[in-house]
């Protein structure tokens, strides 16, 4: 059977154990959502839970801090333990808090002891920005100049790196290293257990954001024995628009001194006798600062129950399925247009594809016009994220040819090479 059918696409589908998963979520009227790497869609069970919050709020006034279903005081916590599986670490060793970029400048407070001729932070040209304004800053408050200070690995082709070459700038200059675990355009997922062993081997501390990661792959990070990490819980896991982060330090770190100390870090017992002498908490929870983010928490009570009763196994088996379906698809179908491949084709890919075209930021636009949903990732890129909880083999055929026929009828060039404001 022709695999560029709808019919071929509605057999992988009728196949799928995970198809159900898709009237879990609201799914956009007359549109494919290709774009849950950027911003997850929201599931009935989140909105039911964030509601749910709203009422103990209603009902309970400030005693919805103790009382109710969930009970305010232990969601960071009690949301901590259901992602300990997603990263691979203990109930213990992951918290619900933060954003990316705060929990990033929480860790590397934390981690970054520059001394003697050990100070810089190793890190890589393709990382996210934020992570680097966050480090640059960091370097900054220790008195150090980041054009000295941060080193960042080079990238061969632009796309991907090369943990051999990472390994190499482990000096002995080096104090802390940050990467990504999933790079955010080209979906390349870096080996974090070869990189943390030599990290390790070398004595240099060492932590991976999350971002791209977190729901798309699994993760072993205490049995690697990672340092730290960190991430957002708005891509894959589908948390709502500024959803709390999460963070995981290691076991053998407990009773490290958090760099940013709050009260919400308290041992939960004393926090409220209001001590000017701090006891922290013995365990991940000691790297919150202030009051929770209840709100922004709520919607992961109910979006967490999808990624617990399936397994990442199962669900990275689908994402992995779903992706190689759309690169031969467009192997069949857009070899006459000239678009690169920018993600790795075997398994060291992530959840999304990255296309490279040079007329890309209208392609973006086109796709839009017609229905589908990418995003745009200057210069050249169009991420494509067929997500495994709610896209289907079809959504992934009709991408395609939607995507063949703005090349093939040219539409694209009724629109401006520009991105948006929101890319
Ligand atoms: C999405 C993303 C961020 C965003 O950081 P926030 O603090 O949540 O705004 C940071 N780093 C990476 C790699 C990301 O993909």
């Amino acid at each position: 059977m022709d695999i560029n059918t709808l019919e071929y696409a509605q057999k992988l589908d009728s196949q799928d154990q995970l198809a159900s998963y898709r009237q879990e979520f609201y799914l956009p009227e007359q549109k494919i959502y290709m774009d849950g790497n950027s911003l997850g869609l929201l599931s009935g069970r989140a909105e039911r839970t964030l509601l749910e919050l709203l009422d103990s709020w209603k009902t309970l006034g400030i005693d919805g801090w103790t009382e109710g279903a969930n009970p305010w005081f232990y969601m960071a916590e009690q949301l901590g333990e259901r992602m300990c599986t997603l990263v691979g670490g203990k109930e213990s060793e992951v918290i619900a808090t933060g954003s990316t970029t705060t929990n990033l400048h929480q860790l590397v407070s934390t981690f970054y002891k520059p001394s003697g001729k050990r100070t810089k932070i190793l890190a890589d040209e393709l990382n996210f920005p934020s992570d680097i304004y966050a480090l640059q800053s960091q370097i900054r408050l220790k008195g150090l100049d980041p054009d000295e200070q941060l080193v960042r690995v080079k990238s061969d082709d632009g796309l991907t790196l090369d943990e051999k070459r990472i390994i190499e700038a482990m000096t002995d200059e080096v104090a802390l290293i940050v990467l990504p675990a999933v790079l955010y355009r080209s979906g390349q997922v870096l080996n974090m257990k070869a990189l943390t062993e030599a990290a390790n081997e070398k004595g240099i501390p060492i932590g991976f954001d999350l971002c791209h990661s977190i729901g798309a792959i699994p993760h072993e990070l205490h049995d690697w024995g990672a340092d730290f990490a960190f991430w957002c819980t708005y891509k894959h896991l589908n948390g709502g628009p500024g959803s709390v982060g999460g963070l995981f330090i290691h076991e053998r770190h407990f009773g490290k001194a958090a760099g940013l100390a709050g009260w919400f870090g308290s041992d939960k017992t004393k926090q409220f006798d209001m001590d000017h002498k701090m006891t922290a908490a013995a365990d991940a929870g000691a790297y919150q600062i202030g009051t929770p983010h209840i709100l922004s928490l709520a919607p992961l009570i109910g979006s967490l129950e999808m990624f617990e009763e399936l397994g990442m196994e199962r669900i990275r088996e689908k994402s992995l399925a779903l992706t190689s379906y759309m690169l031969e698809c467009i192997e069949g179908e857009l070899s006459d247009y000239s678009f690169g491949i920018g993600n790795p084709i075997d398994s060291t890919r992530g959840g999304h594809l990255l296309l490279l075209h040079e007329e890309a930021a209208r392609i973006c636009q086109a796709l839009k016009a017609e229905g589908v949903i990418p995003d745009f990732r200057a210069p050249d890129g169009i991420r494509l994220a067929p997500v495994a909880l709610y896209n289907s083999f079809e959504d992934v055929w009709h991408t395609v040819q939607i995507l063949k026929r703005i090349m093939k009828d040219e539409t694209y060039k009724q629109f401006p090479n520009e991105r948006g404001v929101v890319a």
